[in-house]
């Protein structure tokens, strides 16, 4: 089956194919909105009153901010809770334990995985309970369902095996493991000192042309990178048809370039679907057909909403603001309307692509799904990724070298609009006609008008020993 030709109809087909997946009665994605509202209502309720109970951050919130835990019946009163944040996570990420006193078995610390940090800070625990595993177990299931992964298939795991646990290479695992898939871990990364395990880059494609991978599984930079290095070694991949490109963006061209490799070493049609993961969900939402939309993959561990930067007021349908993550029905490391960090929109009800139900992360500024909130630009109230403004000058033919200067519309303002001036330099003789080009091009990209002028020929531009990758962006802001 063509997995880019997708219609409700041929993902209930696919879903019955495979017993796997038509026996799993109670995947949350196939209720109606009102059965999926229904469950997450009393899942909700169910969970609040136990971290009321046993975490001792949450118990200490609602005391302080006067929260009545019976007035939170359902999503409905969600609003009644105060947003956490990134950075009261960080600072005792032991406090979003919970601790009850009876210890059950399935209550048992089972697995930690860590979270980034903040860019100084340590890395935190988040710690999964074996009641925990069983539901994320289920989550890598019915994440496989949704990027059309079946028992047949063999994973290669492309995420590093690191020093310090991360879900992609665990959630990877897990994936195989919960349909019966075949499992291939390529155990790229770096040695610890005495400990010689890691395989080369070279050796991973080896294995993989050597064991018949059909699913490539990694970060969307890593997988370009693999499945470059397989074409330049002239390894065959004839089974390839899925790419997992997680955790980062994965733009038209990317995909184009890692599908037309991966056929050059032999595949057919290839799918590569794009994930947005964290580690509060634990995994990632995946696409179910490229540029489709990022499903959250368990309703029913998750819930999702998009909050106003200034009034974190929840926002409409896909409208673009700060996402925020609930847990319905967790035991080990739970939050509450956690603000990630990231700028994203969505769209509740049955996704019209798969008939899905849940919601979904639509492409809001470029195209990814996320940006992180303080790497956003606004201009003339347009939210642009700054990402995209880079993709359009490097893909500008002609575009020797530019430079972004960014400034505050209004000095001093933090939430004043930003002021965006693209530098290029040209090819010579060329300077106006690329002016022109790239500033028409950024309008169609972004839907801004953004301030793009020649540099001058006699100015640092020129100079490429001068011009370093990193000097690109001249942020004055602040
Ligand atoms: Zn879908």
């Amino acid at each position: 089956m063509n997995i880019l030709d997708i219609s409700p109809r041929r993902v209930r087909d696919f879903i019955a194919r495979w017993p796997v997946y038509a026996r799993d009665r109670e995947n949350p994605n196939r209720l109606s909105s009102e059965d999926l509202g229904g469950l997450r209502d009393r899942l909700l309720t169910e969970q609040i009153r136990w971290l009321n109970e046993y975490s001792p951050f949450y118990r200490k919130v609602f005391r302080k901010e006067g929260v009545d835990i019976d007035k939170v019946r359902g999503l409905r009163d969600l609003y009644r809770i105060p947003v956490t944040y990134r950075r009261d996570y960080l600072e005792d990420p032991l406090a979003f334990l919970p601790s009850p006193p009876q210890r059950r078995p399935e209550l048992a610390a089972y697995e930690i995985t860590y979270t980034a940090g903040s860019q100084e800070g340590e890395p935190a625990p988040f710690f999964n309970t074996a009641y925990d595993m069983m539901a994320i177990s289920l989550q890598m299931r019915r994440t496989a369902e949704i990027c059309w992964i079946t028992p047949v298939d063999t994973l290669f795991n492309l995420f590093p095996y690191s020093g310090l646990p991360h879900i992609g290479f665990y959630r990877t695992v897990h994936m195989a493991s919960s349909i019966g898939a075949k499992l291939v871990n390529a155990l790229l990364g770096e040695d610890l000192p005495g400990f010689p395990l890691h395989r080369s880059l070279d050796e991973a494609v080896q294995l993989a042309a050597d064991c018949g991978a059909s699913v490539l599984a990694g970060t969307a930079s890593g997988d370009r990178h693999f499945v470059l290095r397989a074409q330049n070694l002239g390894a065959r991949l004839p089974l390839a048809r899925v790419v997992l490109a997680l955790g980062e963006a994965a733009p038209e061209r990317m995909r184009e370039d890692i599908r037309r490799r991966l056929q050059d070493a032999g595949a057919g049609e290839v799918f590569v679907a794009n994930g947005y993961g964290f580690t509060e969900c634990q995994g990632a939402m995946v696409e179910c057909c490229e540029f489709g939309g990022c499903h959250n993959p368990s309703p029913d561990l998750y819930y999702l909403e998009v909050l106003d930067p200034r009034s974190l007021e929840p926002l409409g349908e896909a409208e673009l603001g700060l996402l925020a993550i609930t847990h319905l029905n967790r035991r080990g490391t739970a939050v509450l309307r956690y603000v990630i960090g990231d700028l994203a929109a969505l769209e509740r009800g049955p996704c019209p692509h798969c008939g899905r139900s849940g919601e979904r992360l639509v492409v809001k500024v470029g195209s990814t799904y996320a940006t992180r909130a303080d790497e956003v630009l606004t201009i003339k109230s347009k939210m642009v990724n700054p990402q995209v403004l880079r993709n359009v000058l490097d893909a500008t033919p002609g575009v020797l070298r530019y430079r972004l200067e960014l400034e505050r519309e209004s000095a001093g303002d933090p939430y004043s609009a930003d002021r965006v001036r693209v530098v290029v330099s040209a090819e010579p003789g060329r300077g106006e006609e690329i002016e022109a080009e790239v500033r028409e091009r950024l309008r169609l990209a972004t839907g801004a008008e953004v301030e793009v002028r020649s540099a001058d020929p006699r100015q640092d531009l020129y100079d490429p020993s001068f011009v370093l990758k990193d000097t690109r962006v001249v942020d004055r802001r602040d």
